[in-house]
């Protein structure tokens, strides 16, 4: 079925890229772009219409198409983005990048592996271990976000203090350009410098410099073992001095995650896990290596938190628990809609000795406005995702609500962090971005976006 609002430009085109992918993967159907109209920000875009490609060459001849008529495209993973990076804010074709699904090599000899972008994350992460390997990047979103989003976005996740993030390890893609020409970036190496990082400047590009058609990622060995803790407090305070405390004794776990107290409620009234909902916060530690130096850091760890005033230190002990355990911190996202139906999510990061002033910092913010505000996240890289719940419809609050947003941006800037550590900008942060970044870098980065892209028809309206 037609639409019939699609603009007259991209309605004579629709035939030219049914050509190009086949006519069962292009749709105009309207109840198919209302499924393609949104991602985790909750915001809606309709696009005029969505294509499947399944090869580079088809993402090239469809790029060449967009450059040759002038029409928008906005490539799309899974669309659990944050920042509204997938969303056809101008109107356009929507390149939805999930039948490019194939593991294509996994290298045991070399520790690498070349993936299409639509894997699911989870799924890779599965079948490396399948063979005795291991792919540190795990964005709680895992189970239904692509390889190609985490790319694009520089997705983080729980064990980025150990082990960093997405950039970390790619080591080199395919790129369709915004013309259509298609190039290869980085090495099949473990190292390589010859050139221009061009796969840096990929990573983290939010969809605005060019479509990822392979990724080649770096692999590591399964650990041996792995345990987790889960450790309660009274006293917020207490948890993220902690935190500080760990950083400093030199033992690196691989997750410090950490709770507040109504995230820990909200997800106990959510799953029934038995949490323990009258503390104050509770951190989630996962250490791994070898049994002895897992035995060393749980002992090291154990006397730091009951030092800095931990109640409960407690090592999980079956898999199943510590599953349990990592289920709850998966569900603190979507629980949160029992506190309201919408969400400001914003993914601040400070120095980590600074995580005490910034956790101070919210409980007045909190106490001066009245807000609903619930804070978790990657306390050991001094990541505090910062959620607001609240109704949208409801104009004072939201107002309320956006100022507290700018407040807290201001803050962390003050304290030596940065705006977003992992969700990117997007749509959402677009406005603040001048906040962090200075005029005339602010200035090569659009020269560099209208060199790659200089009729602007790849991912428009997104970072700047
Ligand atoms: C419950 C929940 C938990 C989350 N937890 C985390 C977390 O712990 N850490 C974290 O970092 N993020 C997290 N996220 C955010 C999100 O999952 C990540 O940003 C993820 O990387 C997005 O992947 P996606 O496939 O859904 O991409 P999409 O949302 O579809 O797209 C994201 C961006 O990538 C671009 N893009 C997608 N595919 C390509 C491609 N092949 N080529 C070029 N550009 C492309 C899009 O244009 C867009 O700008 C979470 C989200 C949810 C809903």
């Amino acid at each position: 079925m037609q639409e019939a609002g699609i603009r007259q430009s991209l309605t004579s085109i629709i035939p030219k890229i049914e050509a190009i992918v086949g006519r069962e993967h292009v749709t105009t159907a309207v109840e198919d772009l209302l499924c393609y109209a949104y991602d985790a920000t909750n915001r809606h875009c309709r696009p005029d219409a969505v294509a499947f490609p399944a090869n580079t060459d088809e993402v090239s001849d469809i790029l060449r198409l967009a450059n040759e008529h002038r029409f928008f495209v906005v490539p799309r993973g899974a669309g659990t983005g944050m920042t509204g990076g997938a969303l056809a804010v101008q109107g356009g074709l929507v390149m939805v990048m999930t039948r490019f699904s194939r593991i294509l090599t996994i290298d045991t000899d070399n520790l690498v592996a070349e993936v299409e972008p639509g894997v699911i994350t989870g799924h890779f992460q599965e079948v490396v271990e399948g063979k005795g390997l291991f792919y540190p990047p795990d964005p709680s979103s895992a189970s239904y976000c692509t390889l190609g989003g985490n790319v694009a976005e520089c997705a983080g996740g729980p064990r980025a203090v150990k082990y960093g993030v997405t950039r970390d390890y790619v080591l080199g893609l395919e790129v369709v350009l915004p013309s259509g020409e298609i190039i290869r970036t980085g090495v099949r190496t473990a190292k390589g410098v010859v050139g221009y990082d061009l796969t840096r400047l990929m990573v983290g590009s939010e969809g605005t410099l060019g479509v990822i058609t392979k990724i080649v990622l770096r692999l590591f060995p399964f650990p041996e073992v792995v345990r987790t803790l889960s450790v309660v407090f009274s006293r917020i305070q207490d948890a993220v001095r902690t935190v500080c405390e760990i950083i400093r004794s030199g033992v690196v776990p691989r997750t410090v995650e950490y709770m507040d107290q109504a995230a820990i409620r909200c997800v106990e009234d959510y799953l029934n896990l038995g949490l323990p909902v009258d503390a104050g916060a509770m951190l989630l530690i996962e250490v791994d290596g070898s049994l002895s130096a897992v035995e060393t850091a749980i002992s090291d760890l154990t006397d730091i938190c009951k030092n800095c005033g931990a109640y409960q230190v407690h090592v999980a002990s079956s898999a199943q628990e510590a599953k349990d355990l990592w289920r709850a911190r998966q569900a603190i996202s979507p629980a949160l809609f029992r506190l309201g139906p919408d969400k400001i999510n914003e993914d601040i990061v400070v120095p980590r000795n600074r995580i005490p002033d910034m956790v101070e910092w919210i409980d007045d913010l909190r106490k001066r406005t009245g807000l609903t505000i619930v804070t978790f996240g990657h306390a050991g890289d001094g990541n505090i995702h910062f959620n607001i719940m609240l109704d949208r419809r409801d104009r004072e609050i939201l107002e309320k609500a956006e100022s507290a947003v700018e407040e807290l941006f201001r803050q962390t800037i003050a304290l030596g962090g940065t705006i977003s550590g992992e969700h990117g900008v997007g749509i959402t942060k677009a406005p603040y971005i001048g906040m962090e970044i200075g005029s005339a870098e602010l200035a090569l980065m659009k020269r560099i976006k209208a060199v790659f892209d200089p009729n602007g028809i790849l991912n428009p309206g997104k970072i700047f």
